[in-house]
């Protein structure tokens, strides 16, 4: 990513879309120019409004909605110019769940000085499927997790165009969350904990959190100093990461951080999501209508900007030890 640090009047106009009051007038900076062309609240819209489409059918391992979206993010990522994974046929590992072949979709930017160190961005495409019963039978996931897929797919877009990232990266779409994060565990199997330095799950980011827009949490806060690193990239913004005010939650251990977390990579989550209120959780109302956009594109960007200085080596976050 970065080779330098942004000063901060720019990096105030990469967050706020461009509009700085200052009177000093900035070049656009290749970041600035790609953040907005990559990671625009249209594109976010677009992006997002078609894993939750109804066409999508909710997304389940091992159903046609599930295959479509599976593609659609391959898709995305072929068009994208991302490399493969060694060790698996294209973008896709597959393994087997429930006696049924299930995809994960991976691609990578390789890293230019430090190709064999990796930072890991995740979130999952799987959800709950259809019900029986009722008018609306689609859990359409826009929320959960489409706002994180959708994340996933801006940044490859992003840091494939910026083309300056010293380390490898890896983008995970996974499948089997929602049934106990199969996906993730057949993931780990890929690859060497001790070569991946961070990972950044992302999960559920399509509603502002309790402390309102332009900020999210971070789950595990304390258990490395991801969180600290992070913060300190986006100073000079109007943007916040919070440790997960949900502790009795443990939402640390409840996404597809947690594999790899326990394997010692600082692999946390980053969410929005209200989890004492969030009334359309695991509902078939969580729609995309219900989600603010404009918000998830500022922590998609914002979180762009916080990886930065993980990605171009300057900083390598603590291993979490704790069994
Ligand atoms: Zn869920």
């Amino acid at each position: 990513m970065l080779s330098k640090k942004l000063p901060s009047l720019l990096l105030l106009a990469l967050l706020t879309g461009c509009a700085t009051n200052s009177a000093v007038q900035l070049k656009p900076a290749p970041e600035h120019t790609i953040a907005n062309a990559t990671i625009s609240t249209q594109a976010t819209e677009q992006i997002l409004s078609t894993l939750a489409s109804d066409d999508m059918q909710g997304r389940q391992d091992g159903t046609p909605g599930g295959e479509k979206a599976a593609s659609f993010i391959e898709s995305h990522f072929q068009a994208a110019g991302l490399s493969t994974l060694t060790g698996i046929d294209g973008y896709r590992q597959v393994y087997s769940y429930d006696e049924q072949p299930i995809s994960n979709i991976v691609g990578v930017i390789k890293g230019k000085s430090r190709p064999d160190e990796f930072v890991v961005f995740g979130a999952h495409y799987d959800h709950l499927g259809m019900t029986d019963q009722g008018v609306d039978r689609i859990f359409n996931g826009a929320n959960d997790d489409a706002s994180g897929v959708t994340a996933l797919i801006q940044l490859a877009q992003y840091y494939k165009q910026l083309g300056n990232n010293e380390r490898s990266i890896i983008f995970v779409a996974f499948s089997g969350e929602e049934a106990g994060g199969f996906g993730s565990k057949a993931f780990s199997t890929l690859i060497d904990p001790d070569k991946v330095v961070a990972m950044f799950n992302i999960e559920m980011i399509g509603t502002p959190s309790k402390w309102g827009r332009n900020s999210a949490y971070i789950t595990g806060f304390d258990k490395s100093d991801f969180g600290t690193i992070l913060q300190r990239n986006l100073k000079g913004s109007n943007f916040h990461f919070y440790p997960d005010p949900y502790p009795a939650q443990d939402l640390f251990y409840r996404s597809d951080n947690a594999t790899l977390a326990a394997q010692g990579v600082p692999a946390h989550t980053i969410s929005t999501s209200k989890m004492d209120n969030e009334p359309y959780y695991h509902t078939v109302d969580d729609e995309i209508e219900t989600l603010d956009i404009p918000n998830t594109t500022a922590i998609i960007k914002a979180i762009a900007v916080s990886a930065t200085s993980i990605i171009n080596g300057q900083s390598t976050p603590t291993r979490i030890t704790e069994k």
